[in-house]
């Protein structure tokens, strides 16, 4: 197997650097054909596999969702995500809420957390 990047990799990164916001395969899929014509699917999906495993790219994941990745150094900073369950877009979100630790029962230590708010965006709220 070689390890030397591939156009696929870096068209793949390129997407998601692009976009602002983790993506599904599906995602990637659409906005990388528009670079790379005639990558397939299943080329997405095998060079999206390979940019985890090599820790470039995070999987973000979402409840009764499909995976979404971001890029490992947006990954590596704190933050969290909003689900639109209208366009079913997944976008970060800056900041937190903190003092979780004052919802824990006593001689319960918090080691950390993960926080998916859930709504509609912008383009899907109307207003
Ligand atoms: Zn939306
Ligand atoms: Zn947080």
């Amino acid at each position: 197997m070689e390890s030397r990047r591939t156009r696929q990799q870096d068209a793949i990164e390129a997407v998601l650097a692009d976009a602002g916001r983790p993506m599904s395969v599906q995602e990637v899929f659409s906005a990388a054909a528009a670079t790379v014509p005639g990558i397939g699917l299943s080329t997405v999906y095998r060079t999206i596999r390979k940019l985890a495993e090599q820790g470039e790219i995070a999987a973000v994941a979402v409840p009764g969702q499909p995976d979404r990745y971001e890029l490992a150094h947006v990954a590596a900073t704190h933050h969290h995500h909003f689900h639109c369950t209208a366009c079913d877009r997944v976008f970060d979100i800056r900041g937190c809420v903190g003092g979780l630790d004052r919802l824990l029962p006593s001689g319960f230590e918090l080691h950390g957390h993960e926080l998916t708010l859930v709504g509609a965006c912008d383009h899907c709220s109307g207003t």
